[in-house]
């Protein structure tokens, strides 16, 4: 079954968020954002593929996130640039076919588009064709583009995504205000994206569950085809709605004004968020999730539990009762059930 067909019979959940991961972990720099681990580390990604297969997601997603040219230029790796995509392409392909899962490719907002600038729109255009073209080389199932502030350039991303003739996903990452970066009503540049021949619209990135929540209803009231929902897994307020707003007064040692993007540990959801927001998100009628920036697979697990599924991950779900003070398996010993009270300063 295709996308198409997988959303008609029911949800769809694709991990992401690996630029986050591999920060943390040690192997590319916050700020370029750039998914250098794909040439240094090929099998680490591929690691964290499977962690997220196994987790629940039914898509690995290439790794090429930010791996286009302007990205790459601001590094100093241009030349590396047809390398880096074929390789996280490639990546993606062997865990999607050894898993049974599909593949998509993936394209993003560029940096370098601008409203009104034809020479820029034409720079965007050339970014989103080559990392397309090597997408479509490598028989990817689908392809993702995302992220997208501004309205006008998702739209030139849905362009170019529509001449590879392969299903097409398109998401928004809509920050502090209500709308897109150039003012255009988030329902209502939805709509244009569907219009304009997207099979799936909605939002990934910036935004938590509970600001992400409010807009999705709206969307799905707007557009006729199915609805993506990929927040990032931040405490988000309506006083500071995207993760790049949230501020932590009560650390004296941030580096910065603000804890985005590698002091937001406090504010991480934890899983049961992510099955509430997959509850609520599904109940809204929104059918193509995932979680972004931050996920890490007990999020997508949560989030697959709370669709009714039970991914290989699940054999390990929590079972409190085998705890030997906060359980209650008949051969614990009573002194260690007594201590409960002292443990958890009832
Ligand atoms: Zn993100």
């Amino acid at each position: 079954m295709n996308l198409i067909e997988r959303l008609s019979h029911g949800s769809v959940i694709c991990a992401e968020g690996y630029l986050f991961e591999f920060e943390r972990r040690g192997y590319l720099q916050a700020g370029a954002f750039v998914p250098e681990v794909v040439l240094e580390h090929p099998v680490l990604v591929e690691g964290l593929h499977r962690e997220f297969v196994h987790a629940g997601s039914d898509v690995v997603e290439a790794f090429t996130y930010y791996a286009h040219r302007e990205k790459l230029r601001v590094i100093g790796r241009e030349d590396d640039l047809e390398r880096i995509n074929r390789q996280a392409l490639e990546i993606a392909k062997k865990v999607a076919r050894e898993t049974g899962t599909m593949v998509a490719g993936n394209i993003c907002n560029t940096g370098v588009f601008t409203p009104g600038d034809a020479a820029a729109a034409k720079e965007a255009r050339a970014q989103f064709d080559e990392q397309l073209q090597w997408a479509v080389d490598a028989g990817v199932d689908y392809v993702i583009g995302e992220t997208y502030s501004y309205g006008a350039e998702a739209l030139l991303a849905v362009a170019a995504m529509k001449e590879t003739r392969l299903p097409t996903v398109v998401t928004l990452a809509i920050h502090a205000v209500d709308a897109t970066r150039e003012g255009w009503d988030v329902a209502e540049t939805c709509r244009k994206l569907a219009d304009a021949g997207a099979d799936v619209v909605g939002l990934n990135c910036a935004r938590g569950p509970r600001t992400m929540l409010p807009l999705l209803e709206k969307i799905v009231a707007a557009i006729e085809v199915p609805v993506a929902a990929l927040p990032v897994p931040y405490r988000t307020t309506p006083q500071e709605p995207n993760f790049q707003s949230l501020t932590d007064p009560d650390c004296g040692c941030l580096p910065r004004e603000r804890p985005f993007p590698t002091a937001l540990d406090p504010f991480t959801c934890n899983r049961f968020e992510i099955a509430d927001f997959a509850d609520k998100a599904s109940a809204l009628g929104v059918r193509y999730l995932g979680v972004c920036c931050g996920a890490g697979p007990h999020h997508v697990r949560a989030m697959a539990e709370a669709l009714g599924r039970k991914p290989p991950a699940s054999r390990y779900s929590e079972d409190m009762s085998k705890h030997y003070v906060l359980g209650s398996h008949p051969s614990f010993r009573k002194e260690n059930l007594e201590y409960r009270r002292k443990l958890q300063n009832l």
